[in-house]
């Protein structure tokens, strides 16, 4: 096993509670492996992984490698070994509502999450109401993010957040339109994710003051991988572009519609 921790303040401190004590972890994954039995190698090192992460608050990452001696191959092989490395990593997530108790569905997804075993959720922006986006004639959004830490993959994080917009009843009736809960996941650490099903950095993640500003509450400085700009940046590209948008194209009216949520004038000062 090799782990990873920071061991600054336990060097400075000559004090092993700031650190990890490798005989208590010895201890740890001998107990493990003589409690549980599995058929695979894989599983005995997975789920020695995830209890060590879940178990020891200061390791950040693990790298395991299991031998087994004298694979019954039929070949004169010494071992067999798997190696794996697991580690918590960093997500947030956007959470939306435009049906019924928005609030509750919004409380009860972040509950949800930190229901979690594989999840902690570390902080929760403020709740703010905004305009409907995409062109549908519907009802103000609840809108938020919150930050996540977490092992699971980017595709079971997706996983997670769809069980727990089924568990809100959302129905996927029309693109865009009213939803008891949204969650996207809008960043997870630096990654790049483009498939069929998952786009990491969240597209148009840029163009959506609902998404920036409780990112920015968050995240201030978080650099988006692919736009390399910080949140805060792309927050202020936004508004400065939405100003001169509403200046010429909707004059006072729009102003009305949005400073109920302070944006707009905010940025009115700033020009
Ligand atoms: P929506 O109706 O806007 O919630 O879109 C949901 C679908 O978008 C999901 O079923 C995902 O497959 C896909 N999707 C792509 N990237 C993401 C992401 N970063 N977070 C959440 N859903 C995503």
């Amino acid at each position: 096993a090799t782990l990873y921790t920071s061991t600054r303040t336990a060097g400075l401190t000559d004090d092993l509670t700031a650190s990890i004590h490798y005989g208590e972890v010895s201890q740890m994954i001998t107990r493990f492996v003589q409690e549980h039995t599995y058929k695979l190698l894989e599983t005995v090192v997975e789920n020695l992984a995830r209890m060590l992460l879940l178990t020891l608050p200061s390791l950040q990452k693990v790298t395991l490698k299991i031998e087994k001696p004298w694979a019954p191959v039929g070949l004169p092989l010494k071992t067999v070994s798997v190696e794996i490395t697991r580690e918590w990593h960093t997500a947030y997530i956007a959470l939306g509502s435009n049906l019924g108790d928005k609030q509750k569905y919004l409380d009860d997804a972040v509950q949800g999450l930190a229901d979690t075993e594989d999840c902690i959720v570390e902080q929760v922006s403020d709740y703010l109401v905004t305009e409907p986006y995409g062109g549908v004639e519907q009802d103000v959004f609840l809108n938020g993010a919150l930050k996540l830490r977490t092992l699971l993959t980017p595709e079971e994080l997706l996983d997670r957040l769809h069980e727990l917009e089924q568990a809100a009843h959302r129905e996927r009736i029309v693109h865009w339109g009213p939803r008891t809960l949204d969650l996207d996941i809008l960043l997870y650490d630096q990654m790049i994710i483009d498939t069929p099903v998952l786009h990491v950095p969240h597209i148009d993640m840029e163009n959506r003051d609902f998404v920036l500003i409780p990112l920015t509450e968050l995240a201030p400085y978080y650099r988006h991988p692919v736009l390399n700009k910080t949140i805060s940046q792309l927050l202020k590209e936004l508004l400065e572009g939405e100003i001169g948008f509403f200046i010429v194209a909707a004059g006072g009216h729009h102003f009305g519609q949005r400073d109920g949520h302070g944006v707009v004038c905010l940025s009115l000062i700033h020009i």
